[in-house]
């Protein structure tokens, strides 16, 4: 159930305690770690009761889910929306005009698609590779042997800007787990020029999120631990 309006602003406070705890513990800078809000299945009310204690970067995982909430939500102007879902090719007009970030981009096809709807509508977009680190069966993401060549394709690329790569790690509940992912992930943007050419690392949820930022994480993709259960 989603949490109400005064639960949301402790849980984020909560969040970002635990953030800078971890931050601080790796002798990071905490305030390079930007919290991305993930309000899937939770309404827009509970997007403005985040953004009304402070909250600004928020994520969404569904393309008709997303244009409504955002579009119910166009008057908080400096709100900025990560689309962090699976996108189709024939739906990433819907996604270009709103959002400022897309997380999940994991296809030549897609990176094209992207970079001629934001030149269209005149917006800049940053994206970040998707990979699927562990090679899962049934996930998204690409495949860690096809980066060089998508990074190579983003570069060429004039509208769009890639930003860094993301990862969704196999799905267990011993945050621990994940790090030799994380870990990968991090190599990896380490072997495309580093963090001088791609900025962001996009890995870390609710029950993971201090590994994330000990292994190298610029966002996080917060749901569960602010907003309640789905
Ligand atoms: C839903 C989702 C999240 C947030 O997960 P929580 O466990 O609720 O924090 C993060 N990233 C992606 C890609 C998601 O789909």
């Amino acid at each position: 159930m989603t949490a109400g309006a005064r639960d949301i602003a402790a849980n984020l406070a909560a969040v970002r305690a635990q953030l800078a705890d971890a931050a601080v513990g790796a002798g990071r800078d905490p305030s390079v770690v930007r919290l991305v809000a993930v309000s899937k299945m939770h309404p827009a009310d509970a997007v403005r009761a985040a953004y009304d204690a402070g909250q600004r970067d928020f994520g969404e995982n569904y393309v008709q889910e997303f244009a409504a909430k955002a579009d119910a939500l166009a008057d908080l102007a400096d709100l900025r929306w990560h689309f962090i879902g699976h996108l189709q090719t024939n739906k990433a007009r819907d996604v270009v005009g709103r959002a400022s970030w897309v997380h999940g981009v994991d296809s030549e096809r897609l990176l094209r698609e992207l970079d001629k709807r934001a030149a269209a509508a005149g917006r800049a977009l940053d994206v970040l590779l998707q990979v699927n680190v562990a090679g899962e069966a049934q996930k998204s993401g690409c495949a860690v042997e096809e980066v060089p060549a998508l990074v190579t394709v983003a570069r060429e690329l004039t509208a769009l800007s890639l930003r860094g790569l993301m990862t969704v790690p196999p799905l267990v509940d011993d945050a621990e787990a994940s790090r030799p992912w994380f870990e990968a992930l991090r190599s990896l943007r380490d072997a495309h020029g580093g963090a001088a050419a791609l900025p962001e690392l996009s890995m870390g949820m609710s029950h993971d999120l201090g590994v994330a930022v000990a292994c190298g994480a610029t966002m996080v993709r917060v749901g569960t631990a602010i907003f309640g259960a789905r």
